[in-house]
């Protein structure tokens, strides 16, 4: 049933509907800005986790945004490890197979161009431009920052995306 839904209500719709489903005020994501009465707790609970301190292994609550459900990695962007949204001036960001939570926030906090050798893909979510990056096509220097996670794993001229980036 979960699967059917899925495949006949678009993303940006199952967005809206959890912003009206979880709407409050309680919390307020950092990411997608929603406003919200209540946050996942995120984490696993294995004692490994804990007897050997691994780092991130924690359990968090209230970490987790139940609108856009950012991973950990993204969740860094909005709150913890890269303040891109305190620089002084706009950066310019090149975001290449973007994740919505982060797009989101990346939109709202620098000059922004979502891109993937797959656009059509990304109609639900916003716009997003081609972009092959073996050959990105835009002269050097138009980036301040290029987000690039976990695409070159599936790239066969790794090389080449790398020596673009
Ligand atoms: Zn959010």
């Amino acid at each position: 049933m979960r699967e059917f839904l899925k495949s006949v209500i678009s993303k940006k719709t199952r967005i809206n509907l959890r912003r009206i489903h979880y709407f409050g005020f309680r919390h307020k994501c950092l990411l997608c800005g929603s406003r919200v009465r209540t946050m996942f707790d995120s984490g696993l609970s294995f004692p490994v986790l804990r007897d050997m301190d691994v780092v991130g292994g924690e359990q968090l609550s209230h970490d987790v945004c139940p609108v856009c459900f950012p991973t950990v990695e993204q969740d860094c962007f909005g709150k913890r490890e890269v303040p891109i949204g305190q620089r002084p001036s706009t950066p310019r960001v090149l975001h290449v197979a973007p994740e919505y939570a982060l797009m989101v926030y990346l939109s709202n906090v620098s000059d922004y161009t979502g891109a993937d050798i797959d656009p059509e893909g990304y109609k639900a979510h916003g716009d997003v431009v081609y972009c092959d990056i073996t050959d990105i096509g835009f002269p050097d220097n138009t980036f301040d920052l290029i987000v690039c996670r976990h695409v070159l794993e599936h790239v066969p001229r790794d090389d080449l995306a790398i020596s673009e980036l």
